[in-house]
C-alpha cells in the first residue's frame, strides 16, 4: 500500500465534499484510492467471516463514548457507511489476519488525522471520536431519542436500526448530490 498517495489524496480532496462522516466504498475509494479500499475490503470480510465484531459486541464504540452504541444492536446501525474513524479501527484481534495492513492503515490513519492540527476544516473533524456530535449534530439530534429507546428497549433495536441507517444513508447521498451539482456548473 502507498501511504504517502492514500493521505495526499485525502488531504488534497476531503474538503471537496459537503460531508465525509457518513462514508460508503464509493467514497472511500474516491478519497484513499483503490489499494486502501481493497485492504479495508478484505479487513472487514475477514471480521464477517469470523465474527471478529459480531462475537465482542462493540467494546471500542462503547469505549468511545459513541452515541449510536446500544448493547441490543446486533451491529452498528450504520455499519455500511460508518465513519472513516471507525473503519480504519481494528483492535488486536486483527493482528491474526493482516498486521503489516494493520499498522498502515493506522499509519495512514493518523497522517491524516495530525492534518487537523493545523488545517481545520470541517470535514477534518469527522476523524474525531465520538464521529458524530460535533459534525452532524443535527442528525445526531435527530437519533438520540431512538438510541435511548432502543437502549432502554421501549422500541425494536432493529427497528431503531433500520431508521439510523435511513437518515444517514440520506445524509450521505444528499452530499453526494450537491457535489455532483457543483462539479457539474
Ligand atoms: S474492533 Fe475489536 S473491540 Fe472493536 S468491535 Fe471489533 S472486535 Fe470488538
Ligand atoms: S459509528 Fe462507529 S463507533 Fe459508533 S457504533 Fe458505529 S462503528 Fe461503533
Amino acid at each position: 500500500m502507498d501511504s504517502s498517495y492514500a493521505i495526499e489524496s485525502f488531504l488534497r480532496q476531503v474538503d471537496h465534499f459537503p460531508q465525509v462522516v457518513f462514508v460508503d466504498y464509493g467514497l472511500i475509494q474516491q478519497l484513499f484510492g483503490k489499494e486502501v479500499s481493497d485492504a479495508l475490503h478484505r479487513m472487514e470480510a475477514f471480521a464477517a467471516r469470523e465474527r471478529v465484531c459480531d462475537d465482542c459486541g462493540g467494546l471500542c464504540c462503547q469505549d468511545v463514548g459513541c452515541e449510536l452504541y446500544a448493547p441490543h444492536f446486533t451491529i452498528c446501525p450504520i455499519h455500511r457507511v460508518r465513519p472513516i474513524v471507525c473503519r480504519f479501527h481494528f483492535c488486536h484481534k486483527f493482528d491474526v489476519f493482516d498486521k503489516p495492513a494493520v499498522l498502515q492503515l493506522r499509519d495512514i490513519f493518523l497522517g491524516c488525522y495530525m492534518a487537523l492540527d493545523n488545517w481545520g476544516h470541517d470535514n477534518l473533524r469527522a476523524l474525531d471520536i465520538p464521529p458524530l456530535s460535533t459534525v452532524v449534530p443535527e442528525f445526531t439530534h435527530r437519533i438520540t431519542p431512538w438510541v435511548e429507546e432502543a437502549r432502554d428497549r421501549q422500541a425494536d433495536p432493529d427497528e431503531v436500526a433500520r431508521m439510523v441507517y435511513a437518515q444517514a444513508v440520506d445524509v450521505l447521498e444528499t452530499g453526494m448530490r450537491t457535489r455532483n451539482g457543483l462539479t457539474r456548473q
